[in-house]
């Protein structure tokens, strides 16, 4: 998954059904090819979305939720962990969307570039179902676009949001606030652990996994780092009195 021969580089999320792949066949045309994610058979699409190949899209495995319950959603959660995408398109379901903000919270925990992409409008206005995308966007605090991606509709409107977003700026996604207690442990091990990061990984979602004790993304952590942060007295003595 080298990225060092693009310029920038765009993973497409989202929720199974939601209308990703048809999405990624229309950004990126015939220029694409699949391949497997390193060490799992989990296969990942990827392809260019101008013919210059300065834009790759990468379009993630499908995902419920990022605290990895199938290898699918790991492939998913190390992409945008661990992968660097200068941005990140979570494709949603305009039909049910309730369900489908978890992975839209989550992934704006990890990183701020983040466009929301309201699929399968059509779908959703024959149901009758309204969706108010300006005041969603101001609650997320991050571009949220409505699209009918089998159609073609608002997709150049999407690109031009993610255009925006991949140049530098002030974006600053709505903060997701746990209880009291989660807060306190967060603040004992997000300072002792971000050094160890180098501004290099989230280091709030990174506390809240460790907290978690999340065995895969510790080892993944490891793996990208080539250290386990557990053997470091100060942050294991955190995490344990967290
Ligand atoms: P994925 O699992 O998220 O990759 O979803 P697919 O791209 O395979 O799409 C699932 C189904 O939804 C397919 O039958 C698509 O043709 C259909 N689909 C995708 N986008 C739209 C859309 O905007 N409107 C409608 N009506 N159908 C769509």
């Amino acid at each position: 998954m080298s990225r060092a021969d693009t310029s920038c580089v765009i993973a497409l999320a989202g929720n199974p059904n939601v209308g990703k792949s048809t999405l990624f066949n229309r950004i990126t045309g015939l220029r694409q090819h699949t391949g497997n994610w390193p060490g799992k058979t989990v296969e990942i699409a990827q392809g260019t979305a101008k013919a210059d190949g300065s834009v790759r899209v990468v379009d993630l495995p499908g995902a419920y939720s990022l605290m990895t319950h199938s290898k699918e959603e790991e492939v998913a959660r190390d992409f945008l962990c661990f992968g660097g995408p200068d941005a990140v398109v979570v494709v949603c379901d305009a039909t049910c969307l309730e369900r489908n903000i978890n992975l839209v919270l989550q992934t704006i925990e990890i990183t701020p570039k983040v466009v929301v992409c309201v699929n399968l409008l059509d779908e959703a206005e024959k149901k009758k179902i309204h969706i108010d995308l300006t005041a969603l966007e101001k609650n997320l605090g991050v571009p949220v676009v409505g699209t009918s991606a089998r159609s073609g509709r608002g997709l150049s409107a999407l690109m031009d949001r993610v255009e925006d977003i991949t140049t530098p700026s002030a974006a600053a996604p709505a903060r997701v606030m746990y209880s009291d207690a989660i807060e306190q442990a967060i603040s004992l091990v997000e300072p002792v652990l971000a050094p160890h990061l180098k501004g290099r990984f989230p280091a709030r979602w990174m506390a809240l996994r460790l907290i978690d004790y999340d065995a895969s993304l510790m080892q993944a952590l490891q793996n990208a780092l080539g250290q386990d942060l557990m053997q470091t007295e100060e942050v294991a003595d955190a995490v344990l009195q967290a």
